[in-house]
Formats: C-alpha cells, sequence, structure tokens
C-alpha cells in the first residue's frame, strides 16, 4: 500500500500562531488542497494526517477543541469524495520529550504498526515545515516541503511553493 502523509496544519488546512488557535472554531481549507487530495488518491495513494498538536498539552486548546475541528475536516472531506485512512495527532508537550511529535518518526511508527501493509519505498510525506521534511528524512522516505526553503538539498526532498505543485512529482 502506498501512503501519502500529509501534515494537516499550513498544509491542508491554514495553521495559525498558537495563541490564535485557541479561538479558532472551523477549519479553513487551503486553496486547492482538496483538489490535490483527490488527484493524489487517483494516483493510488491512501491519505494519512501526521499532525503535531502540542497546542493541546499546552494549554492552547483542549482536547475537546482538537476532536472538534478534526471531526469538521473530515466531514468536509468526507462531503468532497476524500476518505482519509487515518489520522494520527501527537498531544504532548514541545517540553514532554515523546516519541511522536514531529520530526520524531512515533506516528509513522504507529501507522505502519497499524497497517503493515504500508510500503515505506513507494510513500512520502507532505509538509509545511521543516520538522515535516525532518520527519521523512529520520524515516528515510520521500518528502516533499511546501515554502520549507532550501535548507535540504538532499536526494528525494523536494521543494514545492504550493500544494498542487506535488502532482507532477506523482
Ligand atoms: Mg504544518
Ligand atoms: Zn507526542
Amino acid at each position: 500500500m502506498r501512503v501519502a502523509f500529509f501534515d494537516r496544519d499550513g498544509t491542508i488546512i491554514e495553521d495559525y500562531p498558537d495563541h490564535e488557535w485557541t479561538g479558532i472554531n472551523h477549519p479553513e481549507f487551503i486553496d486547492d488542497s482538496i483538489n490535490t487530495l483527490k488527484e493524489v488518491i487517483e494516483k493510488g495513494y491512501k491519505i494519512i494526517i501526521i499532525t503535531n498538536q502540542y497546542i493541546i498539552n499546552e494549554g492552547y486548546i483542549t482536547i475537546g477543541q482538537y476532536h472538534d475541528i478534526n471531526n469538521q475536516f473530515k466531514s468536509e472531506l468526507t462531503r468532497q469524495g476524500i476518505e482519509l485512512l487515518d489520522v494520527f495527532y501527537c498531544p504532548h508537550g514541545k517540553d514532554e520529550g515523546c516519541t511522536c511529535i514531529k520530526p520524531n518518526i512515533g506516528m509513522i511508527k504507529q501507522a505502519i504498526h497499524k497497517y503493515p501493509e504500508i510500503n515505506l519505498e513507494e510513500s512520502f510525506m507532505i509538509g509545511d515545515s521543516a520538522v515535516d521534511v525532518e520527519l521523512a528524512i529520520n524515516m528515510g522516505i520521500k518528502s516533499f516541503g511546501i515554502g520549507v526553503g532550501s535548507n535540504y538539498k538532499k536526494e528525494n526532498i523536494y521543494q514545492l511553493n504550493t500544494i498542487k505543485d506535488l502532482i507532477p512529482y506523482i
């Protein structure tokens, strides 16, 4: 099984400074993200979301608020005909030393444990932060950084300006 591991905030929906998340009640989809997800699925990938949510344990949002926004996120995708395979999130604060906060590989390990048929060589990670690209490097998989900058000039790491630039690569 080929999997496209997607970051959520700043990649599919808008991201905000941590303190602004406190007042956010609805996800705001970024231009072209829905069409891109559709095309990724048409190319034979399953979609798994891998999202750092340290704003939970750091007190900016409640766990209930996280689930509320994520449920709205998934409902809108379903309405658009997009089924996610799964969503993995790390609720831990940056100082907790957990193994799941990106760029640690814990969430991808959880995904492989739950879906042993994942073929990592045919999979990739895409996100808008350095931690997304670093996670892919730590995991040894292909990655696409959106507006991350060119600090990562390595084989298997691609720089994109917007999410829809992904399509020619896959
Ligand atoms: Mg992000
Ligand atoms: Zn964690």
